[in-house]
């Protein structure tokens, strides 16, 4: 029997995590942005999800909410040229985009399975763990 997480939180931090949301004990990802098919340890099938783009939406808003005040800090000084002000933007944008877009793809694949959403059984990860 897997140790299944007793909450979606837990789920969530698992697949935040990239390992298995059910059983947090192997590897939800195969390649960067590609979950493994299948648990080699719970056997749960995870081809299954349909995450779609709302890891990037997520990615996106979090990366927005962190740049914004950065750009306005720096466009408020007159001082910079708009080159050097985009080249800051991408410095910092693009390695935060690219570091939150496995981790909320994680996160969405563990949503997607504590609520049965997607190919998913109806709401597994509630009635597996008992927390109905
Ligand atoms: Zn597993």
């Amino acid at each position: 029997m897997p140790d299944l997480p007793r909450t979606l939180w837990a789920a969530m931090a698992r697949g935040i995590a990239g390992t298995c949301p059910r059983c947090g004990g192997a590897h939800l990802f195969a390649r960067f942005l590609k979950p493994v098919a299948r648990c080699p340890l719970c056997a749960q099938d995870w081809s299954v999800h349909a995450a779609d783009d709302f890891p990037p939406y997520v990615a996106i808003i979090v990366t927005a909410h962190v740049m914004a005040p950065i750009m306005i800090l720096l466009g408020s000084s007159a001082t910079l040229p708009t080159w050097v002000l985009v080249a800051i933007a991408l410095l910092i944008a693009m390695p935060m985009l690219m570091a939150l877009l496995q981790p909320a793809k994680g996160g969405i694949i563990a949503l997607q399975w504590w609520l049965g959403m997607a190919g998913f059984a109806p709401r597994p990860g509630k009635v597996e763990a008992g927390a109905e």
